[in-house]
């Protein structure tokens, strides 16, 4: 362990991006701050094995799927495409370690104390610090920020344990591609991580127990992104409730409620994240937590202990890296400002798969249940010139917009880059923009961001090019 000094102002347990964010604002500000995390890596599941090392396997995989099967569209001419997994995995770990090690140079620039070990909370706003050889240090400080965030949930008897039963953490490394792969649980992690290994060469197989992939996501975009997904080779089961998995020592069995057992080489378990809290102490400091597991805050992000708080995966907001950082900021913003807030209705949600699908604010469904009168406009990108520069146009753009006030409510795109294009909507939103603002902003051509401008004047039925 470092000879570091043992009190802090602020002690943050855990390196993810709720974590490390939380404690590099809180260092610009001024604190002195330690952060602790089991890990040697910085950067939590994001860095390590989540966003980051997904999407570089995301990248690779549709480089080579583009390659093998659409350079030709192009009049490239490629011979032979061979795939090297060994070096599309080396490749991934390598952004990766260069992103985790970032975070490393940021906390030295910052001079916040890191201490590599597990973090359990003691008395008095005490943390116990147990690295890999059973030493133990105890810091001390104002005020701790609880920022564990989360692990792969299960179902019953799907043990993951089990070497055919995986999770994000073995499905970010296969060593070769599985012959059939099983998907439990359409959502984003199981549909990004499927595309990877269905581009590789798998067939794959995505069971889910709701009628619809994307749970969350507006209903309609979400259909699109389903055919199209189908059309690419994915197969779902959908309505059927996967009730075991069952390892036959070089395949396993998945049962599920209807249908006879799927044979499959291997399983990847994406059913949700649950917070991760084990071993912490909770219990030490009375820290409660609800029903679920998550850590119950108020809107300072403090828990019902005083000086004790918590933000990122661990609360019940949602479960989005971008989220655990604002909260991290906003968090310790009002340590030492008295200000600072999330604004939960303006969160961008990104799936990275081709076409991606990008969503903020509410989906057309919920605006329906909730008796908000709303004008859509959409825009396909099959009229944008850009689009077709690309040989990418399948999907559309589509903004909701309150009926009085013309206030954008919603926007939601299936489409080429929409994970960028969202941004500029988030923005728009964050300002309390109407669609006619966006309408009359003007955006450069030829670009993809025309479609979102297009989308805009169709909420008045004046769209120029459709
Ligand atoms: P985490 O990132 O989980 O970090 C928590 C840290 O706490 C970990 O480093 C852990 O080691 C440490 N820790 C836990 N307990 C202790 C302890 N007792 N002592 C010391 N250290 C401890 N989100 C997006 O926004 N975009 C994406 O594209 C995206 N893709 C994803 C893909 C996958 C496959 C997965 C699994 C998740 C993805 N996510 C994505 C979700 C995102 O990773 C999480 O929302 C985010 O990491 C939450 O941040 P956090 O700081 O709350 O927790």
């Amino acid at each position: 362990m470092p000879d570091t000094p043992t009190h802090f102002d602020l002690i943050v347990i855990g390196a993810g991006p709720g974590g490390y964010v939380a404690a590099i604002r809180a260092a610009q500000l001024g604190l002195k701050t330690a952060c602790v995390d089991k890990e040697k890596a910085l950067g939590g599941t994001c860095l390590r094995v989540g966003c980051i090392p997904s999407k570089a396997m995301l990248e690779s995989s549709e480089r080579y799927e583009q390659t093998k099967d659409h350079l030709a569209d192009h009049g490239i001419d490629v011979k032979t495409v061979k795939l090297d997994l060994a070096k599309m995995l080396a490749r991934k770990d390598g952004v990766v370690s260069k992103m985790t090690g970032g975070i490393d140079a940021l906390f030295k620039k910052n001079k916040i104390a890191k201490f590599t070990g597990f973090a359990r909370l003691g008395k008095d706003k005490s943390v116990i610090v147990i690295d890999e050889k059973d030493n133990t240090q105890t810091l001390t400080a104002e005020r701790i920020i609880i920022a564990t965030g989360s692990r792969s949930a299960t179902l019953p008897n799907v043990d993951l344990d089990d070497p055919l039963i995986d999770t994000n953490v073995e499905a970010l490394a296969y060593d070769k591609v599985p012959k059939h792969l099983v998907v439990i649980g359409a959502g984003y992690i199981g549909i990004e991580l499927g595309s990877v290994w269905r581009r590789l060469g798998a067939k794959v197989t995505v069971v889910e127990y709701l009628d619809r992939i994307f749970p969350g996501f507006d209903f309609e975009i979400a259909r699109e992104a389903q055919k199209t997904f189908e059309k690419q080779g994915l197969v779902f089961e959908l309505k059927n409730r996967v009730t075991g998995v069952v390892n036959k020592g070089n395949h396993v069995l998945v049962e599920r409620e209807s249908g006879e057992p799927i044979k499959a080489d291997r399983v990847l378990v994406a059913v949700g994240r649950a917070p991760y809290t084990a071993g912490l102490g909770l219990s030490t400091l009375g820290v409660r937590t609800n029903d679920r597991g998550f850590i119950e805050v108020d809107k300072d992000f403090q828990t019902n202990v005083p000086g004790v708080y918590a933000i990122g995966d661990v609360i019940p907001t949602p479960m989005l890296a971008h989220v655990a950082e604002e909260e991290g900021v906003a968090c310790v913003e009002k340590f030492v400002t008295g200000y600072g807030h999330v604004n939960y209705d303006v969160i961008p949600a990104i799936v990275y798969t081709h076409p991606e699908i990008a969503t903020v604010g509410k989906p057309e469904g919920a605006l329906l249940e909730e008796g908000v009168e709303f004008n859509k406009g959409q825009f396909f990108f099959k009229a944008n010139g850009r689009a077709h520069a690309l040989a990418d146009v399948d999907g559309k753009v589509k903004i909701l917009a309150d009926k009085k006030t013309d206030r954008v409510l919603g926007v939601h795109i299936i489409g080429p880059r929409a994970g960028d294009l969202i941004a500029e909507c988030a923005a728009a939103m964050e300002f309390g923009a109407t669609a006619e603002d966006i309408a009359r902003t003007c955006h450069a051509h030829p670009t993809l961001s025309e479609a979102v401008k297009e989308a805009a004047l169709a909420v008045s039925g004046r769209a120029i090019h459709s």
